[in-house]
């Protein structure tokens, strides 16, 4: 969404709301001459800049849990564009009806507010330090996970700032803010403790050579004010706001009272960056038993910097099967797993032809790791099944990328046993039959995550040939792999695609035409299985083309006809369905193309 506004030639970015009505009046500030703007007070909000009579009025637009766009107390619409259309119908509350927008005149961008320049800095630093990750780990894990970096960056950022000056009692800040120069207006923000609890911020000014203290409480919801006044996300917000206006304060906010360099109180040395150490999020994992749930749902609470535990969701840097098994050197990489090191644990998390998959414990050189385990029965001793199995191993062998299952070793014993990385949630289809509560955007987040992965592999020329949600496990719900490489191939350089010998047991409702008509397999083909796979999720599990054959699927696509949208399917998701249903391989776009577009449309609905 944030893309399509930043793009509205009436949207003004981050400027103030004396700003706005300047700007209205020199368009002439008829009635229902309007403009949008940023909301400098509610995160992702957007603020709408209304002329009438002689008045101005400003109304937020806020974004509710359901990812919808309203007026405060008014209806609800899918985004900042539908409200502002909607009221250009009904004025339904507003002081009248939305006529004509006011344009930015030529050669004036949206303004950028003093946070977006260092959002980016932050995030990069934040998550290099709290996941140790870095090169294209680090990468990824900013792609994937951008909207939920940018509000914990936005809610932790005070901590960066000069006026933050942490636990500080009142007499020290007074100490602090009059030393000299005793410039009206210089300000500091001190953290406010009760019975050794945070409770609030204390916002401390100099006005005449006096100290102002001002409490600023932090309501249920999370938002802060001073007590009667506007209400804010976030403490830099309020800082931006006072220091424009008084609203209540004896004066604005003119400068910054610096912390001193060497105070030790917290945000004091080197701001957020210092306490994002000792504020790492707890790696799950082995901690106390080693076989505890790792990657349970209900375990995504966290500490923030004041101590406060909040509800929010897991990360996939949080997990154990982020980071390359092998990411740490010392643990040497061997395609052979010693028995002795492996235990298996009772219960299936699965079967398949070849036999069962356990659980089991894999004693690595420095620590123990929770493993899937694939089993080979060996009744009959069948060759081809064990070849079958090494195939797959040696394709597993050469991927390492965090949005795929990765190989950690071969063991032959008992049974041939291909051990992997867990993702013990289990097969997405299945996942969602059962949870069907599961929000369009988490789906969304899911689906973007097995595009990363499959454009990892379309860039290591390798096709997968069985790309469908039962072989995309999850982790966590917010963290998918794509698995089962069994019939994948690697194409060499210069092959763009493999050529099958004949017909087999093929997956026919995940497969493009040109794999039935000439047996053709190229990272195209699997882009048209990935359309197939995104059908899947949005209609929670449900089977693509249900009740019909394979020939008839076949007829079906020949005639030119595709699937209909899962209902409550987002439109722009169904359309990108369609796009990777293109019957020509070479027009049907590639993984570089479908992994963007979703990237940004899960980018727009997070704002
Ligand atoms: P298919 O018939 O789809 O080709 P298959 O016989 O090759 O499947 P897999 O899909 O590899 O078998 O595994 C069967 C099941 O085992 C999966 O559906 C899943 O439930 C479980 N499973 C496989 N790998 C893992 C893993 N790495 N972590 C957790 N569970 C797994």
């Amino acid at each position: 969404m944030a893309d399509k506004v930043q793009t509205l030639p009436y949207f003004f970015g981050n400027i103030t709301r004396e700003e706005a009505e300047e700007h209205l009046r020199h368009g002439g500030a008829g009635d229902g001459l309007y403009l949008l703007r940023q909301s400098r007070s509610y995160l992702g909000g957007y603020a709408l800049s209304v002329s009438y009579g002689r008045q101005f009025c400003h109304y937020t637009i806020e974004r509710d849990l359901n990812d919808t766009y309203a007026i405060a107390g008014g209806k609800s619409h899918r985004t900042p564009i539908d409200v502002i259309d909607y009221h250009s119908q009904e004025s339904d509350g507003l002081i009248c009806l939305l006529k004509k927008p006011f344009n930015r005149p030529r050669g004036i961008e949206p303004k950028v507010g003093p946070f977006e320049d260092l959002k980016e800095q932050l995030i990069r630093q934040y998550v290099k330090q709290t996941w140790n990750l870095q090169g294209s780990a680090l990468e990824q894990a900013i792609i994937s996970q951008r909207p939920q970096l940018e509000k914990l960056i936005a809610t932790t950022a005070h901590e960066k700032m000069p006026w933050f000056h942490g636990k500080i009692d009142r007499e020290d800040s007074e100490l602090r803010l009059l030393r000299s120069p005793r410039t009206n207006g210089k300000f500091l923000i001190r953290e406010r403790e009760t019975n050794g609890r945070l409770v609030s911020y204390a916002l401390c000014l100099l006005h005449s050579n006096q100290v102002m203290h001002y409490r600023i409480d932090k309501d249920k919801a999370g938002k802060l004010s001073i007590p009667d006044g506007k209400k804010f996300d976030t403490l830099w917000q309020l800082v931006e706001h006072y220091s424009y206006k008084p609203d209540g304060l004896i004066r604005v906010l003119t400068e910054s009272c610096l912390r001193p360099s060497n105070s030790s109180e917290r945000g004091a040395t080197g701001g957020i960056l210092s306490r994002i150490k000792s504020y790492s999020f707890p790696k799950p994992g082995p901690k106390k038993g080693l076989l505890q749930n790792p990657y349970n749902i209900d375990s995504n609470c966290r500490e923030d910097l004041q101590g406060n535990i909040f509800h929010t969701e897991a990360m996939p840097m949080d997990t154990k099967v982020y980071e390359s098994p092998y990411a740490d050197p010392e643990e040497l990489r061997s395609t052979t797993v010693n028995r002795s090191d492996l235990t298996l644990e009772d219960g299936e998390l699965g079967s398949g032809n070849f036999g069962t998959v356990l659980k089991g414990i894999y004693q690595m050189k420095k620590t123990q790791k929770v493993v899937a385990v694939k089993i080979l029965k060996n009744e009959d001793n069948n060759t081809a099944v064990k070849e079958e199995m090494l195939r797959e191993a040696s394709v597993m062998q050469q991927l390492d990328n965090p949005y795929i299952v990765r190989m950690i070793g071969i063991c032959e014993a008992e049974n041939l046993m291909l051990v992997m990385e867990l993702a013990e949630l289990g097969p997405l289809h299945k996942f969602l039959q059962k949870n069907k509560h599961i929000s369009g955007k988490n789906i969304t987040e899911l689906v973007h995550q097995v595009s990363m992965g499959m454009k990892y592999l379309e860039e290591h020329n390798f096709v997968h040939r069985d790309l469908a949600a039962r072989n995309v496990l999850l982790v966590t719900q917010h963290y998918a792999k794509i698995s089962d490489f069994g019939l994948s191939k690697a194409l060499t350089e210069d092959e763009n695609y493999y050529k099958a010998k004949g017909h087999g047991k093929w997956p026919l409702k995940w497969y493009a035409p040109e794999c039935m008509n000439y047996l053709k397999f190229s990272s195209k083909s699997d882009v048209w299985s990935f359309g197939v796979l995104m059908w899947e999720a949005y209609s929670f599990g449900q089977k693509p083309y249900k009740g019909m054959k394979g020939n008839e699927v076949i007829q079906m696509i020949e005639n030119g006809e595709r699937m209909t949208s899962p209902p409550d399917c987002p439109a722009e998701m169904y359309n990108l369905m369609k796009k990777c249903w293109t019957y020509k391989a070479e027009e049907r776009p590639g993984f570089s193309v479908v992994e963007p577009r979703l990237r940004h449309y899960y980018y727009d609905i997070s704002q």
